[in-house]
C-alpha cells in the first residue's frame, strides 16, 4: 500500500512545481524509500502530444511511447526511474473512460455525475498507478493553479482520498509564489494567502506550504504565511532561485523537510545517503564553451527542456560551463548578422527537433554554416532530417530536395512519411513513439560514442529518410551509422571528419544527471578535446 504526497500550486503556474515534486521524491528516495510520481493535467486534451510546446513546454516521451507533460521528464531525471503513460492523468482520459463505461452500461439506471463518477475514476487511477509501481510513496502533482475551474474535480478527489485512506497516509503540500516588489524589495505573501484560502474553501488544509521566491524568504514573510495559511512556522519551507536545479532537494533537506515528512507519514527514520547526488551540485567549472541551439520555439526554453538538461548533465560531469545560445531559426532566414555571427563563433551547433515549414530554411542554413566551417554539429530528429535536406541540396546537387512535410510536391523527397503513416487520419498519439532498438555500424562515430552495437533510444516522428535516396547520399559521403533492427530505417548518419552527428531519435529523453546522454556528452567532450580556434569563419562552403 502506497502513501501519498499531494502537491498543489497557487498564484501562478510554471513556478517550478515539477522540480519541487521531484525534489521531495529525492529526499525520500535517498532514505531508501521506493518513490514514484504522477502528474495530473486538468486540460481536456487526451495527452500533451497535440499541444503547442511554445505554450505548454516540451512534450516528454516515455519509454512506452506516451506523449506526456514535461514534468515527467523532471521526475525521471531526479528519481532515475522510467515512468509510463499511466503517470500522466488528464481530464480527457478520465472523461473518455467514464463515457465509455456509461455507453457500455456499467452505470445502468444511474445519473452519471462529476461526483462520484468522475472523482471515483480519478481516485481509481491514482491508486492503481501507485500500486502497480510498487512505490512506498506516490507523489501526485496537480497541474495548474488552485482556483482554476478545470482542476476542481481533481482536488475534490484528493480531498475524498484524505478521508478514505488511513491516518498518516496522506500529506498535502501547497507550493505558491511569493513575489517581490521591485521598488521596496518587499516579499508579498497575500497572493499565497489567497491561494491557501481557496484550497481551504474546498475542504483541503495543506499540511506544508512551500513558498517559491526569487531570494530567501524573510522571517516576517514566513510568519505571515504560517499565520494566514493556518500552519506552524516550521511547516513553511522556501524554495528560492538557484542556478542549478539539482540543488533543490538539498535546499529543502537543509530546512528540515525530511523530518517533517517522516513524522507526518509515520515513516521509519532512515539515514539518508546523498553521496551519489551531492557531486551534481558542485559548480566548479574548469572550462567554458558556447553552444548554439537552433529552433523555432527558442523563445521558450521550456520547449526544449530535456535537451537543455542533457547539456547540463554533460556540463556537470565534465566540469564545463556551457553557455547556451538559443537561436530563433527564422532570424537566420532573415540573415540577421548578429545571429549569423553567433553561429560562426559557437563551439558547436545543435539543430533542434520540430515540425512544419516555419523556420525550417533557417535550420537548413545553420547546418550549411556548420558544415562549411567544420563547426561540430548535432542534429536531433527534425534537425537530422533537415541536415539531410541540406546535404542533398548542396552536396548531392539535388537542388530542390526537401521533406514532404514542407513540400509534398518536391522533385526530391529525401525525407518522406513513414510507410505506415500514409493512411493515418488521427493525429493524436499516432507518430512513431517511444523506445526502439537501433543497430549501430562498427567503426563509426555513433558506435564509438555508445560503445555497443544495439542501443535503445526514444522516438517521436512521422517522417524518415526516404530509402530511395540512400544510395546517392552515401555515394556523396554521408555515412550511415545506425539503422532500425530490420535495417530499413536510417537512425544515425554522420560525416567523416570532425563532429557531425545526426540522429532520428531523441537521446535527450534518457539523459540523467549522473548518466548523461552519450551524444550530448560526446559533443561537449569533443569541443574540450579540440578547443576550436577562433578563426574567422565564412558563411558558405
Ligand atoms: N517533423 C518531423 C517528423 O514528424 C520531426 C519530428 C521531431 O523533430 N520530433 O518526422
Amino acid at each position: 500500500m502506497s502513501k501519498y504526497i499531494f502537491i498543489t500550486g497557487g498564484v501562478l503556474s510554471s513556478v517550478g512545481k515539477g522540480v519541487i515534486t521531484s525534489s521531495i521524491g529525492k529526499i525520500l528516495q535517498v532514505r531508501n524509500y521506493k518513490v514514484t510520481a504522477i502528474k495530473i493535467d486538468p486540460y481536456l486534451n487526451f495527452d500533451s502530444g497535440t499541444m503547442n510546446p511554445f505554450m505548454h513546454g516540451e512534450v516528454f516521451v516515455t519509454e512506452d511511447g506516451a506523449e506526456t507533460d514535461m514534468d515527467l521528464g523532471h521526475y525521471e531525471r531526479f528519481l532515475g526511474i522510467n515512468l509510463n503513460r499511466e503517470h500522466n492523468i488528464t481530464t480527457g482520459q478520465i472523461y473518455e473512460t467514464v463515457i465509455a463505461k456509461e455507453r457500455r452500461g456499467d452505470y445502468l439506471g444511474q445519473c452519471v455525475q462529476i461526483i462520484p463518477h468522475i472523482t471515483d475514476e480519478i481516485k481509481n487511477r491514482i491508486r492503481s498507478t501507485a500500486s502497480k509501481s510498487g512505490a512506498d510513496i506516490a507523489i501526485v502533482e496537480v497541474g495548474g493553479t488552485v482556483g482554476d475551474i478545470e482542476s476542481l474535480p481533481f482536488l475534490e478527489a484528493l480531498r475524498q482520498m484524505r478521508l478514505e485512506e488511513s491516518n498518516h497516509s496522506i500529506v498535502f503540500v501547497h507550493v505558491a509564489l511569493v513575489p517581490t516588489l521591485s521598488i521596496s524589495g518587499e516579499q508579498k505573501t497575500k497572493p499565497l494567502q489567497h491561494s491557501v484560502n481557496e484550497l481551504r474553501r474546498i475542504g483541503i488544509q495543506p499540511d506544508i506550504i512551500i513558498a517559491r521566491s526569487a531570494k530567501p524568504l524573510s522571517i516576517e514573510a514566513r510568519n505571515k504565511i504560517a499565520l494566514f495559511g493556518n500552519v506552524r512556522p516550521e511547516y513553511v519551507f522556501n524554495s528560492y532561485d538557484v542556478e542549478n536545479i539539482y540543488k533543490i532537494p538539498l535546499l529543502l533537506e537543509g530546512q528540515g523537510l525530511s523530518k517533517l515528512l517522516i513524522n507526518l507519514l509515520a515513516l521509519e527514520n532512515r539515514a539518508p545517503d546523498w553521496k551519489d547526488w551531492i557531486y551534481l551540485c558542485d559548480n566548479k567549472y574548469v572550462y567554458e564553451v558556447k553552444i548554439a541551439l537552433v529552433g523555432k520555439y527558442s523563445k521558450l526554453v521550456d520547449s526544449y527542456v530535456s535537451i537543455s538538461e542533457a547539456l547540463n548533465h554533460a556540463s556537470i560531469n565534465l566540469k564545463v560551463k556551457i553557455n547556451k545560445i538559443w537561436i530563433d531559426s527564422e532570424s537566420i532566414e532573415n540573415n540577421d548578422s548578429e545571429v549569423i555571427n553567433q553561429l560562426l563563433t559557437s563551439d558547436a551547433i545543435i539543430i533542434l527537433p520540430g515540425f512544419g515549414a516555419r523556420g525550417a530554411e533557417g535550420k537548413i542554413k545553420a547546418v550549411n554554416i556548420a558544415r562549411a566551417n567544420n563547426i561540430p554539429l548535432l542534429g536531433i530528429c527534425y534537425g537530422f532530417q533537415l541536415a539531410i535536406v541540406e546535404f542533398a541540396r548542396n552536396v548531392c546537387g539535388l537542388k530542390d530536395a526537401n521533406t514532404t512535410e514542407i513540400d509534398p510536391n518536391t522533385n526530391h523527397p529525401v525525407i518522406d512519411l513513414l510507410p505506415e503513416q500514409k493512411n493515418l487520419i488521427n493525429k493524436g498519439g499516432t507518430m512513431r513513439l517511444g523506445s526502439y532498438p537501433i543497430k549501430l555500424v562498427k567503426n563509426t562515430l555513433a558506435y564509438d560514442i555508445y560503445g555497443s552495437e544495439i542501443i535503445y533510444e526514444r522516438h517521436r516522428h512521422r517522417y524518415e529518410v526516404n530509402p530511395d535516396y540512400f544510395e546517392i547520399l552515401q555515394k556523396h559521403g554521408l555515412i550511415f551509422s545506425g539503422f532500425s533492427l530490420e535495417g530499413k530505417r536510417l537512425e544515425f548518419a554522420e560525416l567523416k571528419n570532425g563532429f557531425f552527428l545526426l540522429t532520428q531519435a531523441h537521446p535527450e529523453f534518457k539523459s540523467r544527471p549522473n548518466k548523461p546522454s552519450p551524444p550530448y556528452f560526446a559533443l561537449v567532450k569533443y569541443i574540450l578535446n579540440n578547443k576550436i580556434s577562433k578563426v574567422i569563419r565564412k558563411e558558405y562552403a
